[in-house]
């Protein structure tokens, strides 16, 4: 290993503190980034490269279409033909997914969603998570294509990769029912039906009376099975809430899709601002179970407060958990507190932004070479307030940062140049000194042999715990930097 000349030992292997890396950074003349973002939360587990080796999954489905073309109906019926006869109960209750075997295939099932609304699937969609495999397209054979009708094939069409269509023509029990017209109408808006040569599956069916939901399912599931769908069956878990509700005796429950990894009774779960020690599952019809599979759905009891639907569920140990938490509560704080100091921020942007314009005005009114002098020596005087921002957990490090990295406008602004978790150090001096910059620290300290070292090597440090003193001060020294103008 190269001599550094730092003092420390090298004889051996050993792992580097961020602190310590970043000053052998320094001495290299590089510039670190360290980022605790990654220690501080939890986050899902890497995709696995080689999916060939994971075992299979089922689909996960999701009805959508126009209103009134059948999708509860026909999930009313699927649903009754997920509870095999004779189980205690008879009836599946409503949970926000079902899970419905395929006839034939031992072992094989389908996981429905039938969240109200799709309200969970639009959260999880907007949050880039796609956690549907097929969508089944219900078309009314005696109304057509309609808007919803096609806001579903535009979703599909933007998701091909990952999701695949399966359309169902619905009601053709109804006399002056016309699939066939229905068929062709999809065709025009670039639905490739396989009746037409293309790949997408259609199948008729009516909700009401059961008819050619056999074969619905049975077409859904050979669409799974070249979707090849396969998951991490052990290690973190990595699911969505698609309901949530508090219920007697229970306290808050969710119905959790699993996406990935072992749930079972003890797991330790964060989801949004709450967590859970996992109490019990139990399955959509009722039953208490042990583990879950990737793919399926359970109720999950066992959550300290009631998590949000759509809301991205992880597990790790107790104590990770704990910490997780503590940070995303911290960071919704100080996002809240900022959103109070950004509707001041606007008024004031506002403001110099008016100033700005009049000022161009005058120089336009001087006439044009003078106006080009302006603006080259604004290129070329921009002033950079260089900042190292330290503070107690990731999520604030995190809002600070990005809170004061607005300040400033073409003349003179914040650029950060560092962030960390901790108190101040000895590194971040130093870095602060080679950037010529100053050190925030939020909600930390500076030891006292470091605020002398600091002053020192004249490396001011701003430390407050109020968020809104601390951009005001930021605020302050980026105006210092501003050129004296008329
Ligand atoms: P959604 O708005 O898409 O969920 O539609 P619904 O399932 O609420 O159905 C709307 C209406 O169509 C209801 O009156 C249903 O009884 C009726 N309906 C649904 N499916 C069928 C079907 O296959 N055949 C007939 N004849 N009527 C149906």
């Amino acid at each position: 290993m190269t001599q550094v000349g730092m003092g420390t030992d090298t004889s051996h292997d050993h792992m580097l503190s961020s602190e310590y890396s970043s000053l052998l950074a320094l001495e290299f003349g590089r510039d670190p980034v360290v980022d605790d973002e990654a220690a501080f939360d939890i986050h899902p587990p890497p995709v696995a490269k080689d999916k060939s080796a994971l075992p299979s999954r089922p689909p996960v489905v999701t009805i959508m279409g126009h209103v009134d073309h059948g999708k509860t109906t026909l999930l009313d019926t699927l649903r009754s033909a997920s509870v095999a006869k004779g189980e205690a109960g008879g009836i599946t209750q409503h949970i926000g997914a079902f899970s419905v075997p395929v006839k034939g295939e031992v072992g094989r099932s389908i996981t429905f969603l039938d969240t109200p609304g799709h309200a969970a699937f639009s959260a999880m969609r907007a949050r880039g998570a796609g956690v549907t495999d097929i969508v089944v397209l219900v078309v009314a054979a005696d109304d057509g294509v309609m808007p919803q009708t096609r806001e579903v094939i535009d979703l599909v069409k933007k998701d091909g990769d990952n999701v695949s269509l399966v359309v169902a023509i619905n009601k053709v029990d109804k006399p002056g029912a016309d699939a066939e017209k229905v068929e062709q109408a999809l065709l025009a808006e670039g639905v490739q039906l396989e009746t037409f040569g293309g790949d997408v599956p259609c199948v008729h069916v009516s909700g009401l009376t059961g008819r050619g939901l056999d074969r619905l399912v049975e077409t859904i599931s050979l669409v799974a099975e070249m979707q090849d769908l396969r998951a991490e069956k052990q290690g973190p878990v990595h699911g969505y809430v698609l309901e949530s509700k508090v219920q007697k005796g229970l306290g808050p429950v969710a119905t959790v899709l699993l996406l990935r990894g072992s749930l079972t009774p003890g797991s330790h779960l964060i989801c949004g601002h709450t967590q859970a020690k996992v109490r019990l599952l139990t399955s959509p019809s009722g039953q208490q179970i042990k583990l879950v599979q990737p793919g399926e759905a359970v109720v999950v009891s066992g959550w300290k407060e009631l998590p949000g639907a759509g809301d991205e569920v992880l597990s790790g140990t107790e104590a990770e958990v704990k910490k997780a938490l503590v940070n995303r509560i911290r960071k919704a704080e100080i996002e809240a507190t900022l959103q109070d100091v950004d509707a001041i921020n606007i008024t004031r942007r506002e403001e110099r932004e008016r100033r700005e314009e009049e000022l161009q005005a005058k120089r336009d009114r001087r006439g044009q070479p003078q106006r080009v002098e302006a603006e080259k020596s604004d290129v070329d005087e921009i002033k950079e307030l260089r900042v190292l921002v330290k503070g107690d957990v990731s999520g604030s490090v995190e809002a600070v940062a990005g809170a004061i990295q607005g300040i400033g406008n073409h003349l003179a602004k914040v650029k950060i140049i560092a962030t960390g978790v901790g108190e101040v150090t000895e590194s971040d001096v130093m870095r602060a000194k080679a950037a010529e910059g100053m050190i925030i620290a939020f909600s930390v300290k500076a030891p006292k042999a470091i605020e002398s070292l600091a002053a020192g090597q004249e490396v001011p440090i701003l430390s407050s715990s109020v968020i809104y003193r601390l951009m005001d001060s930021v605020k302050n020294e980026v105006i210092k930097l501003l050129p004296v103008t008329i």
